[in-house]
């Protein structure tokens, strides 16, 4: 039986290629997948690639963190309607569905000799890499912030520390205090995402009797996702808490001063803010540019039959990370595709059945205690892209029981993710 010592070979220089595991073909030693990132995309390929395979597929997941937080109902937590132990998850379970787990950051994919290359020089050979590593943030994207800046005016747009220091800050406003929110432009991870944490931002204002505060939206983009559901759930929450600004109003981010928290866009100055979220623009994970996988846009286009990228029939991207037509980027978008992913490896690989590719997803979106909606379809492979085939949305001045039910559909939803990835 091969284990991870005979995988995880020498370090980078002296590593010669003679050494290596040599890419297995059909019917012959186990062949080997290698998954990079432990997020919603990656574990449920790893898991899908290795349980119905009945192991007969070698798989390996790299994901540099010991734990997963997730970014989906992250906003639940800044609302407290979580608590942040619920939102953290471990991969000790995977290993018995015959997954590898290797805790290591992927430094870039040798696509040349089909290695897998770690920050500390180790090469793993695979027969298919699934690359799956989320977003990285365009720290260039407003004008006067960067990394740097981050810890006084969080982003929280990708999972740890900064969703728990956005929490404090958000609980430290002051009855009175401004909070502004600088929201990212198209395309971006979860695009219900910004204004589902507006929601949770005012619902903490309100429940803790700080209404003389104000919360800002300068929005980049002209609409949002379900925008008529959101500002509906405002006016009927959080009537003079709330103001969104589209660009027509605000005309741009000119510039923002951390120290002073304080924002300038063209029309108006927010100064002494209590507190500045900047989610800036977004682009696939470094590990995917790095290795070619991306285009002009930042993203990596795909083929929509089996999420395979278009540049290297033997790698697969997933999630965040992709230019994937119709679906946006979401947790349930990246477990739909994993799970495409998953079976044409296998079919490859081993000679499974394969079927057309379908995809879903489902974004819902809390508002107020027990006032969720959601927005969601059904996709599949048409026109060279994913399309929808069929697509719903909540619908405005809907019953407060069915936005009831809505909420159940939410948290049965995250309950079973969390199983099918982690289970
Ligand atoms: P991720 O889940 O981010 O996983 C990437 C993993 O790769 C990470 O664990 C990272 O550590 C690892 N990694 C990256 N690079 C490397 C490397 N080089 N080596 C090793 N490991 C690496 N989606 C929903 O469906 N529903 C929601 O309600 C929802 N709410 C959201 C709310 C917020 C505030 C945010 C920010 C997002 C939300 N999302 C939601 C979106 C969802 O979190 C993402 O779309 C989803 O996590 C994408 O999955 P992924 O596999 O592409 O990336």
């Amino acid at each position: 039986m091969t284990t991870r010592r005979d995988i995880l070979i020498g370090s980078g220089a002296i590593a010669a290629a003679s050494t290596l595991p040599a890419p297995a073909v059909l019917g012959q030693a186990r062949p080997r997948v290698v998954v990079i990132g432990g997020g919603a995309g990656g574990v449920t390929a790893a898991k899908y690639i290795a349980r119905d395979s009945e192991k007969k597929i070698a798989v390996t997941l790299i994901e540099e963190n010991p734990n997963y937080q997730t970014c989906f109902h992250s906003n639940l937590f800044l609302g407290g309607f979580r608590d942040y132990a619920s939102i953290l998850h471990d991969y000790a379970k995977l290993p018995g569905h015959g997954v590898d787990v290797a805790r290591a950051r992927a430094q870039i994919i040798d696509r040349d000799r089909k290695q897998v290359v770690l920050a500390d020089g180790r090469r793993i050979a695979y027969d298919r890499v699934v690359v799956s590593p989320g977003i990285d943030l365009k720290y260039d994207s407003v004008p006067g912030w960067g990394k740097e800046h981050e810890e006084r005016m969080p982003h929280a747009w990708k999972p740890g520390a900064q969703t728990r220091l956005l929490k404090r800050r958000l609980d430290a406003v002051p009855n009175g205090g401004v909070i502004v929110m600088i929201a990212p432009p198209n395309p971006f991870r979860c695009p219900p995402g910004p204004y589902e944490r507006i929601s949770m931002f005012a619902h903490v204002l309100k429940r803790t009797g700080k209404t003389k505060s104000k919360i800002f939206i300068i929005d980049p983009k002209e609409s949002f996702s379900k925008q008529a559901l959101f500002q509906e759930g405002w006016d009927k929450h959080y009537k003079g808490l709330v103001e969104w600004l589209g660009p027509k109003v605000h005309d741009g981010v000119k510039s923002v001063d951390s120290k002073t928290g304080t924002v300038v866009t063209g029309f108006e100055t927010y100064k002494n803010c209590a507190l500045v979220n900047v989610i800036p623009a977004q682009m696939a994970g470094a590990i995917a540019r790095d290795s070619g996988l991306a285009n002009q846009t930042g993203y990596c286009p795909i083929l929509p039959e089996s999420m395979k990228s278009a540049l290297d029939a033997n790698v697969f991207v997933l999630g965040d990370s992709t230019i994937a037509g119709d679906m946006p980027k979401s947790a349930f978008s990246a477990n739909s595709q994993a799970k495409v992913a998953a079976m044409t490896i296998r079919g490859e690989l081993i000679g499974a059945r394969t079927f057309p590719a379908r995809y879903a997803n489902t974004c819902w979106s809390l508002i107020e205690t027990e006032d969720t909606v959601k927005v969601g379809g059904a996709y599949e492979a048409k026109d060279g892209k994913i399309t929808a085939s069929s697509t719903f949305i909540s619908r405005t001045g809907e019953t407060a029981e069915l936005r009831k039910q809505t909420q159940a559909e939410n948290m049965g939803w995250y309950a079973g993710i969390i199983e099918d990835m982690f289970g």
